[in-house]
């Protein structure tokens, strides 16, 4: 009951954020990354807490209780290793694109002032190889699901499978 209640607040907690820096700090794009995984954990950590709690009181049915305990177990695991691999896969594109993609000059910015990816103008930006300048936030978004340029396709060293 208590952790339930825990359960339903750090979610309510959770999505509140989320309305919130989604209204007020578009670019905030770390914090609300470091938020969702401190999310997933806690949120992990209860559930798996409820089921040990239900595993301990239930003596009724030790058989069932035991391999419902597993299985929640087994969960767990599985969730665990998801959140870690987003966020070592969300470390690693940070750090590429700081460490391959210089900041865009001003004759870069005069250039092309809007981004390709949301078309919003940028003050900011970051230049890849082939030229071609984004926010450094969608360019992050972008890597998550594509190594390649958005706007000419150019292919970058960003090797997702070992990131994956
Ligand atoms: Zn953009
Ligand atoms: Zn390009």
């Amino acid at each position: 009951m208590l952790t339930d209640c825990l359960v339903a607040a750090i979610q309510a907690i959770y999505v509140f954020h989320k309305i919130v820096v989604s209204i007020s700090r578009p670019s905030s794009d770390s914090f609300s990354h470091h938020m969702s995984i401190f999310y997933s954990l806690a949120s992990d950590a209860l559930d798996f807490f409820t089921s040990y709690h239900v595993y301990i009181y239930s003596r009724s049915w030790p058989t069932i209780s035991c391999f419902v305990m597993l299985l929640q177990f087994r969960m767990l695991l599985v969730s665990l290793a998801e959140t870690i691999r987003k966020h070592v896969r969300h470390q690693r594109i940070v750090k590429h694109i700081n460490d391959s993609y210089p900041e865009a000059s001003k004759e870069d910015l005069l250039r092309q002032d809007s981004c390709t990816i949301c078309w919003e103008t940028m003050e900011k930006a970051r230049r890849l190889p082939c030229g071609h300048i984004f926010h450094e936030l969608c360019l992050r978004r972008w890597l998550q699901q594509d190594s390649s340029c958005a706007v000419c396709r150019t292919a970058l060293s960003l090797h997702l499978s070992q990131i994956a």
